[in-house]
């Protein structure tokens, strides 16, 4: 027997008898997203490309219904019947991996299993969706099992999960970003021969947002881990007084002139302290605070390196040690923190500067190399976006000669203005939670 036939004969069960076992021999739950070979071959094929359009295949089948499954399942039972056994079917939700499940199929042949939707290699496709549109309007981990669990639409997924999709979309993000920069630096080039200019003095804007924002971030970082440095250096025999000068930083840097909040500070750095000893404190003006996004991905940062047994080990003996080895005990320490807020405010910056450039289609180029279906729902609405944009800012542009590239910036810094408005997480750093 070869070995092909003998593969066949393991799959093929006597109609009538009943399976032995049910137990599922896979990966981990978790590992079933650990797998981006096909996003990165997806984003290498992109990088390659001389194309810079962000069209992407459209799937006139792809698209998605919640049902409620006992009562739309029960109610086929009634009217179906195997076509092989002519017996009664039965239907059971089965191993459920956030929003993807199968469908276990019952009757007198045995069972099948029929996948609630498309895969991609052996992650469900919902998944994908679900995280980067998430992410897309601000919502993290936890908002996703929030609403998974109050939904009724299953668990949610673990947190391994969560940052193995991460991972992809940044791979796919990365790619398509690339792609809206060469494709700025191409057009900035024929505007500048259209104009006489040289074609090399380049004013490419689509940089600007992404690297203030993350140098930004970076910044913050530094600053973060340097102040944990000294506190610690501070107060080398007292874990109480690390803790409490290490949290002084924190609400230091979120005090705003309606809520400040000194009260751990020393008035040998805090200005306020010294304003308020100096008894100038009626005219001093706060700096501008933390944004809400930074403070909440930072608190728990602050929660982490400010647990009992770490700070034990930071009792004596330390002060030896200079800024830079504290820093990077604190990258060291902080990994998930700090690694996944870093990428996730990379996403967040490097969509906002596609859309702020081209629209809403590099959203769907995103999904797109992330292996993720783009369906007729999804071109309707993104196109139905970017019209809406473009229409607002011709109504607004009272200069009718403007170029037309001129009003579609205007009209994405409308659409900027507005989304702050009501979404605000989503042209900020994004990482709500
Ligand atoms: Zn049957
Ligand atoms: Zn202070």
């Amino acid at each position: 027997m070869d070995k092909k036939s003998s593969q066949q004969k393991k799959a093929w069960r006597r109609p009538g008898s009943k399976p032995k076992k049910r137990k599922f021999q896979g990966k981990l739950p978790q590992d079933h997203e650990k797998d981006k070979s096909n996003t990165s071959a997806s984003a290498q094929k992109l990088k390659k490309s001389k194309d810079t359009s962000f069209d992407v295949p459209v799937d006139q089948t792809a698209g998605y219904s919640i049902i409620h499954f006992f009562m739309v399942f029960t109610a086929l039972q009634q009217y179906l019947k195997c076509k092989v056994c002519d017996k009664d079917v039965s239907f059971l939700k089965w191993g459920q991996r956030g929003l993807g499940f199968k469908i276990l199929l019952t009757c007198d042949c045995g069972e099948k299993y029929i996948d609630s939707g498309p895969l991609i290699s052996t992650g469900y496709e919902i998944n994908r969706r679900l995280v980067y549109v998430m992410r897309l309007i601000g919502v993290g981990l936890s908002g996703i099992n929030t609403f998974c669990g109050l939904m009724e639409l299953g668990n949610g997924i673990t947190s391994s999960t969560y940052y193995y999709i991460i991972d992809t979309i940044s791979t796919a993000m990365q790619s398509v970003f690339d792609l809206a920069m060469r494709k700025s630096v191409n057009e900035e080039k024929l505007l500048n021969a259209a104009r006489g200019e040289p074609e090399d003095v380049l004013t490419v804007s689509v940089k600007v947002p992404t690297v203030k924002t993350q140098d930004l971030t970076i910044k913050l970082m530094k600053e973060l881990s340097t102040n944990y440095g000294l506190a610690i250096q501070r107060h080398p025999d007292s874990v109480e007084e690390m803790r409490r000068e290490i949290w002084a930083g924190y609400y230091h840097k979120i005090s705003t002139d309606e809520k400040p909040q000194h009260s751990y500070c020393s008035d040998s750095w805090c200005k306020y302290k010294k304003a308020v000893r100096d008894k100038t404190v009626k005219i001093f003006k706060h700096p501008p605070a933390l944004a809400q996004d930074v403070q909440e991905i930072l608190k728990p940062i602050y929660e982490d390196l400010t647990k009992q047994e770490l700070l034990e080990r930071c009792i004596g003996g330390n002060t030896q040690n200079n800024n830079e080895s504290f820093n990077n005990c604190v990258w060291a320490m902080a990994p998930k923190h700090v690694f996944s807020g870093k990428i996730i405010v990379q996403i967040a910056c490097q969509t906002a500067a596609c859309i702020f450039n081209e629209g809403f289609k590099p959203v769907l180029k995103i999904m797109s190399v992330m292996g993720v279906k783009i369906g007729p729902t999804a071109i309707h609405y993104a196109t139905q976006r970017d019209r809406e944009r473009v229409r607002v800012a011709n109504r607004r542009s009272t200069d009718a000669s403007k170029e037309a590239r001129t009003q579609r910036r205007n009209a994405i810094l409308d659409e900027n203005e507005r989304y702050e408005e009501e979404e605000g997480t989503m042209y900020g750093a994004g990482i709500a939670d």
